[in-house]
């Protein structure tokens, strides 16, 4: 197992990542609420951990990995009456089309991936048990409310003290709670299909309380990764301290990593900008892997902005990839099992390259780099004649290159499966058809064929212009886009 360090929000610091039990490390991630489909703001918190879980296996770690759903919240009560379904229906629903999305932008599902409406009994218990040793008091109307002055130590996540927090109202306090800052644990409500029978009286879990009693449930009382977007600081994971170290008297998470935020041409994305892209119609433009790579192409902990320059540049990056992969693969046919590499080249000083990126803070912006490079080396192999050992290294750039990428859910795609579908839509997008580019290929190499060189460089120029770049090779003419960007 290799040493690996990560910054946690609650020393601030730099760490290195000592886990609990040896070699075993135990995650959690706030999921979605699932009361809409899933859009590509919600697939960045997904990827990110998506790939830091799978980095942690990469380095030798066995990974438990929790992501919950919440599937009990207003906005599914409401969402429901609209559609006139019940609250499970819709959450069913919704839950089965966030998995296919999941699926379509290549994030693994969780190891457990528990519901709020699945978990009451633990709910119950954890809210039980701060009742009973004070750190929470049930009212005459049937709510739960946590008492936030008793936790001495309150605020340490997002760094804020209590009378701050208590600012202007600290005279002011709304309805049966002893103090404005007390939050809910338990909420009487009696909507059908979303409320529960509890010693309190009929009612629904608070907001917080429900991650503390899902990762106690599958990861125990202390664990050692929370992950979550850097908006759920505070008050989410504040509270989640909070309340899991009060019912449990123990550390809760040794290690909080935030993932940024997103914002799409510099504004929040929203249904009423117009600026809100759901993962299902993303995928329907490009390969899942795309928005994996304009986000990769950043550091988890950083805010994303998206243009549209960013995923045309995100697509144009994997398509050179892709089409380096697919010259590899064709270089290393009859590679012999066992040989020399040429000298100058060594293919396996990526996967240490990679290592060295990823185990500092998951840098995949670092590690996309290494990998640049590497198959800008590899595609020195382009040059020059055959041999067997020119073979053998092209395989091993190929494999080295589709385990470090394995990590990071790029190049997953056969190469020829990307191109021609990327191709097809870039193509698209500038309104050129396939036909008019194979036709004038076509005619180009019948021209050359009669030795009409000037014809065959007239066709080329046509070519270009239209952003089609040619490449003459043993085995034909291949051909790629040149695919400009908007603002140049
Ligand atoms: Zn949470």
């Amino acid at each position: 197992m290799r040493d690996i360090f990560l910054y946690n929000t609650l020393s601030g610091k730099r760490e290195k990542l000592e886990t609990l039990e040896p070699g075993h490390v135990k995650m959690y991630a706030c999921g979605v609420t699932v009361y809409d489909d899933c859009h590509i703001g919600h697939a960045m918190q997904a990827i990110y951990f998506d790939v830091i879980r799978n980095y942690l296996e990469f380095a030798s770690y066995k990974v438990t990995y929790v992501r919950n759903y919440t599937d009990v919240d207003d906005k599914i009560i409401n969402r429901s009456k609209e559609r006139g379904m019940t609250p499970i229906e819709l959450v069913d629903q919704i839950i089965r089309s966030s998995e296919n999305d999941m699926e379509s932008i290549g994030v693994r599902a969780a190891s457990f991936e528990p519901r709020v409406s699945q978990s009451i009994p633990e709910i119950i218990a954890m809210v039980a048990e701060l009742i009973k040793n004070g750190f929470a008091y049930a009212t005459a109307e049937g709510d739960v409310y946590y008492r936030v002055r008793k936790k001495a130590d309150y605020g340490k996540l997002s760094n804020r003290k209590l009378d701050e927090l208590r600012g202007g109202t600290r005279d002011v306090v709304q309805g049966d709670k002893e103090d404005d800052m007390d939050f809910a644990l338990w909420k009487r409500d009696d909507t059908e299909g979303a409320s529960w029978e509890s010693p309190w009286g009929r009612g629904r879990p608070g907001w917080h309380i429900e991650c503390s009693a899902m990762s106690k449930k599958y990861l125990g009382s202390s664990f050692d990764i929370h992950g979550g977007g850097r908006d759920l600081v505070f008050p989410h994971h504040e509270n989640e301290i909070a309340q899991s170290e009060a019912a449990n008297c123990c550390p809760y998470a040794r290690y909080w990593l935030h993932s940024g935020l997103l914002t799409i041409d510099k504004r929040k994305m929203s249904k009423s900008l117009g600026n809100h892209t759901l993962i299902r119609d993303f995928v329907q433009r490009f390969p899942g892997e795309v928005l994996r790579m304009a986000y990769l192409q950043s550091h988890y902990s950083s805010n994303v902005d998206f243009t549209e320059a960013v995923f045309r540049g995100a697509a144009r990056r994997l398509l050179y990839l892709y089409e380096s992969l697919q010259e590899l693969d064709r270089l290393a046919l009859e590679a012999p099992a066992s040989e020399k590499f040429l000298p100058g080249h060594n293919p396996p000083d990526l996967i240490e390259a990679f290592h060295q990126q990823m185990s500092q803070d998951f840098s995949t912006v670092g590690a996309l780099r290494e990998i640049l490079l590497s198959v800008r080396k590899a595609n020195e192999l382009k040059q020059g004649k055959k041999s067997p050992s020119k073979a053998f290294t092209a395989k091993a750039y190929a494999e080295s290159l589709r385990a470090v990428s394995h990590v990071l859910g790029l190049l997953q795609m056969e190469p020829q499966a990307f191109i021609e579908r990327l191709r097809l839509q870039i193509l698209k997008e500038m309104d050129i058809p396939q036909a008019r580019v194979e036709d004038l290929i076509e005619q180009r190499r019948a021209a050359r064929a009669a030795k009409d060189y000037a014809k065959g460089d007239e066709l080329r120029k046509e070519l270009t212009d239209l952003g089609i770049e040619l490449m003459d090779t043993p085995e034909g003419t291949r051909w790629t886009i040149q695919w400009k960007d908007e603002e140049g």
